[in-house]
């Protein structure tokens, strides 16, 4: 099957950082091309909960389907820059459809501004490029995985996504394999 990924911004998102993280997406996708799309979206006034002062990333996958009507091995990633939740959980780092063809991560809580740290661009870039690596992965079909080193891992707090590489693991990767997703060897 011939995949694609696309990026798209989702509200205010500079240009450098959607370059930046696509080509680290290129480093981890290999054969598998990634691109911007040359617009943006709005964040839909629906997704904004005024009492947690966050947006629904369900609301927004939503939104993001029905915009584009891409084919399944079309993975569209929404670059946001503002703090999403699902009703369930405080926050989300970000959210997919597993198996689908939608996903979205916020860049939000990955600035170390965030948790009072001074701002370290590198640090941020790496950080957004294992969130943007992971919820793919779930769209390619990919649960999470217990390897704490493995992109597939679960972060509960930024501290576990800095524990984290940008890789999937040799497990993740016989899988995505199995569903027919070949990405390069790290
Ligand atoms: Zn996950
Ligand atoms: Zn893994």
């Amino acid at each position: 099957m011939k995949y694609k990924i696309f990026l798209i911004s989702i509200g205010d998102v500079q240009e450098t950082i959607l370059n930046e993280i696509s080509s680290g997406l290129q480093e981890v996708f290999g054969t598998i091309s990634v691109s911007i799309l040359p617009r943006s979206v709005s964040l839909p006034k629906s997704s904004f909960n005024s009492y947690r002062q966050q947006y629904n990333s369900s609301v927004i996958l939503d939104h993001l389907q029905k915009l584009f009507n891409f084919p399944t091995q079309t993975k569209v990633l929404g670059i946001a820059n503002v703090d999403l939740y699902v009703p369930e959980l405080n926050f989300v780092f970000g959210e997919a459809l597993l198996g689908g063809n939608v996903a979205v991560i916020s860049l939000k809580r990955l600035f170390p501004e965030f948790y009072g740290h001074s701002p370290n661009h590198e640090l941020f870039v790496s950080r957004a490029i294992k969130e943007a690596v992971h919820e793919l992965g779930h769209s390619f079909g990919l649960s999470h995985c217990e390897n704490k080193r493995c992109v597939m891992h679960f972060s509960n707090s930024i501290l576990d996504t800095d524990a984290k590489e940008k890789y999937f693991c040799s497990q993740c990767k016989s899988k995505l394999y199995l569903l027919g997703v070949n990405v390069a060897q790290s």
